[in-house]
């Protein structure tokens, strides 16, 4: 099975005004940017979809042509972080099925099964879209029970994983749908001048087209929008959540309010908290790998009164240099984006340096900055993560890789988280290395713990309803 990897940013706009709202497109797609990096599309009724690879600022002397040319009271917009490690143009989103366009935010797990429900034929090795699938599926359901909302209450007992959709569909009407738990996020937006709304993963999008932020799309939650307006219903009453909490570390853009918490405030406060954990008491300063985790050391310098200091800088210069290197698909681009985060000695040199990250996945990058701090000078050398321990794969939207890879792989050996922390320490080669805990990182949110997702630290997968016994990814596919 080859190796299909999700997570992406989505939008769907609508005027009621009649306005043309592609050029809205462009400016959202550029504010979920951080959401996926290798390629961007949109769609209009009754015109194949428009995808480019790269990124969406990187068309910006074509805007014009192309928003005279899509023009549209209503459209779809996906940014994608996602590859095969082939064609990533092939399988960039919108999707065109029959009259009815996908972009897809999260991972269908059981796309094989659900193929098989279609025909089998749109999954294969070649063509491992799980978003295709899920779209040829939706579209046989509606043609049979006539209507989207019916058609998705079906569809949520036959996939696994997780989904935020938008849809358009030829008679010019705009779908949004968000999964029954809210894995992945979605909000509503509306802008007044022009009697618009918009439905996106973000609200970094809604403020980029000077938009006002209405609420979080319910988990469960279909809305259309039409000529009719905004019309709501539900295709699932289930009440339980399972909020992906490495948004609130990572993924999200430090502007976004997801569940009604601010994501730079919230990142900040797991700072603090992390401080009330680990009071480094002997620092002497705080620095944060760049760029996601700054809020979070700057909540945990003020908390413990330690000074907070820029030791590390992105090269934004380079070419890969301004792009995150954990959605980076290969290998390569990572390390050559973590190669470019260069330490300054004038501040590092001689001191004890607490190094604030959001994240430890397979430990390459970590390896890296520990080396380059240590050359730059560091006498000592503490890592703070502000995410638990990352132990399994993710089936939910994020691509970590398979258990092998990841730094806090046991090999099979029975072993104690502190056991585990302290292999990972050795092998980054740091002073001290603390992780943050699941309960720690919900209270500091202000999150009930139970209404979010850790499943790829605890390894509990109940809240996707499946029970893996893996080590690889592909295995767990093979067996959902
Ligand atoms: S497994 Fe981890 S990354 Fe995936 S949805 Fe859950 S919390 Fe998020």
């Amino acid at each position: 099975m080859p190796k299909v990897k999700e997570n992406c940013g989505v939008v769907g706009i609508y005027s009621l005004s009649g306005k043309n709202v592609v050029p809205m497109v462009f400016d959202a797609l550029r504010a979920l940017q951080h959401r996926g990096q290798e390629a961007w599309g949109f769609a209009v009724p009754n015109k194949p979809p428009f995808k480019k690879v790269g990124l969406v600022s990187h068309s910006s002397s074509e805007f014009k042509k192309i928003a005279q040319e899509y023009a549209s009271p209503c459209v779809i917009g996906h940014v994608r972080y996602s590859t095969m490690g082939t064609s990533t143009l092939a399988n960039a989103q919108p999707l065109k099925v029959k009259d009815l366009c996908v972009a897809h935010n999260g991972t269908i797990a059981n796309a094989q099964e659900l193929s098989n429900l279609v025909g089998g034929c749109s999954f294969t090795p070649q063509n491992a879209s799980d978003t295709l699938v899920a779209a040829e599926r939706l579209v046989s359901l509606i043609s049979e029970n006539g209507e989207m909302g019916k058609a998705l209450s079906i569809l949520k007992n036959e996939m696994v994983g997780s989904y935020c959709f938008t849809f358009i569909s030829d008679d010019n009407s705009v779908y949004a749908a968000r999964d029954p738990k809210g894995f992945r996020p979605m909000v509503l937006g509306h802008k007044e001048s022009d009697d618009t709304y918009i439905v996106t993963s973000e609200s970094a999008a809604v403020t980029a087209v000077a938009a006002t932020l209405q609420r979080d799309v319910t988990p469960g939650e279909l809305i259309k929008l039409s000529k009719n307006g905004l019309e709501t219903e539900k295709f699932s009453d289930d009440k339980s959540r399972a909020h992906c909490s490495f948004e609130f570390t990572y993924f999200a853009h430090p502007s976004s309010m997801m569940e009604g918490h601010n994501i730079y405030v919230s990142r900040k406060n797991i700072g603090r908290f992390m401080a009330k954990k680990f009071p480094i008491k002997d620092a002497d300063l705080v620095i944060p790998v760049p760029d996601s985790a700054r809020p979070a050391a700057l909540g945990y310098a003020q908390e413990l009164g330690v000074s907070f200091d820029e030791g590390l800088l992105k090269d934004r210069y380079s070419k890969k240099g301004p792009l995150r290197s954990f959605i980076e698909p290969h290998q390569s681009d990572r390390v050559e984006i973590n190669r470019w985060i260069i330490p300054i000695s004038e501040i590092i040199r001689d001191r004890h340096v607490v190094v604030i990250d959001d994240s430890l996945v397979r430990g390459t990058s970590s390896k890296a900055i520990i080396k380059a701090l240590r050359r730059a000078g560091a006498k000592k050398i503490s890592m703070l993560i502000t995410y638990p321990q990352i132990n399994y794969p993710c089936y939910a939207g994020i691509d970590f890789p398979s258990q092998e890879e990841l730094a806090t792989f046991t090999n099979g050996k029975e072993m104690t988280t502190e056991e585990i922390t302290e292999m990972v320490r050795k092998s980054i080669g740091v002073d001290f290395l603390g992780y943050n805990d699941a309960e720690n990182l919900a209270d500091a949110v202000g999150m009930p713990k139970d209404s979010m997702c850790f499943t790829c630290s605890s390894g509990n997968y109940d809240s996707l309803g499946i029970k893996p016994d893996f080590t690889k990814r592909e295995q767990v596919k093979a067996k959902i």
